[in-house]
């Protein structure tokens, strides 16, 4: 793992901001190795230095990786001035990483997001050439039926002129309600263009009224995580999305 600065390690476990521990430090509340440190700028080692902030171990993590059952009604970004973010609904000590969502829900949409402040690994997920699966369960309005299924394998013309890749449509269902029929649709794209689920249907002249990720790449959502939170991702998960 990389060397890091003491007071930086400590506010990125969530034990204050960078002059709070400076003061910690002084205060001699923080020890490495079983010896206190006076000076918050000592270059740490989280392989061989065993920091402690007022007898408690800090576990120190470079990068952390969180899968989240996302509600509706919150929006993925990390900052927004009127509504709340995915990243309010996250425990201090995990805000302290700085993790930001890796592409972006629609504020109704539900499911499947991932957080990391692994950019890296974010980047690879986004890129629009590695064409990664994104699959989404809906609920649309009116008969999705074998024409829709047809037109999304071959592409549809999105309300920009953009024809999107083949996308795997399966119906699971229909229900006969107040509202009419609704179809319970399962829905697989290759891309992630801007509410690009929504507007294939609209190209096909239907509407979504419920839509919910269920797995990106490799990744499946986690069917016991309740929507609004989340879990640090097992190191098996992450082996897959490597
Ligand atoms: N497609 C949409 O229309 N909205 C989302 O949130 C995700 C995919």
């Amino acid at each position: 793992a990389a060397k890091i600065r003491l007071d930086k390690l400590l506010s990125h476990t969530g034990n204050g901001t960078r002059s709070e521990i400076k003061k910690y430090v002084k205060q001699g509340l923080v020890t490495v190795n079983g010896a206190v440190v006076k000076d918050s700028g000592m270059i740490i080692n989280p392989e061989t230095h065993e920091v402690r902030f007022e007898g408690r171990q800090v576990n120190y993590r470079e990068f952390a990786y969180f899968m989240m059952n996302k509600p509706a009604g919150v929006v993925s970004a990390t900052e927004d001035r009127k509504d709340e973010t995915v990243i309010d609904l996250l425990e201090n000590e995990d805000q302290a990483i700085q993790p930001f969502p890796v592409g972006r829900l629609d504020k109704d949409t539900v499911g499947l997001l991932l957080l990391t402040n692994d950019g890296q690994l974010a980047h690879e997920l986004l890129s629009p050439r590695k064409h990664v699966p994104k699959t989404y369960e809906a609920v649309v309005r009116g008969n999705v039926g074998r024409a829709d299924q047809d037109q999304f394998t071959a592409g549809v013309e999105l309300d920009d002129g953009y024809v999107t890749m083949p996308a795997r449509l399966n119906v699971r269902s229909q229900e006969q309600t107040d509202e009419g029929i609704m179809s319970m649709i399962t829905l697989t794209i290759m891309e992630g263009k801007f509410h690009q689920v929504k507007r294939m249907f609209e190209a096909v002249g239907k509407q979504v009224v419920h839509l919910k990720r269920v797995a990106m790449g490799p990744l499946a959502l986690d069917p016991e995580l309740e929507e609004g939170s989340y879990r640090e991702l097992t190191a098996d998960e992450l082996e897959l999305l490597r």
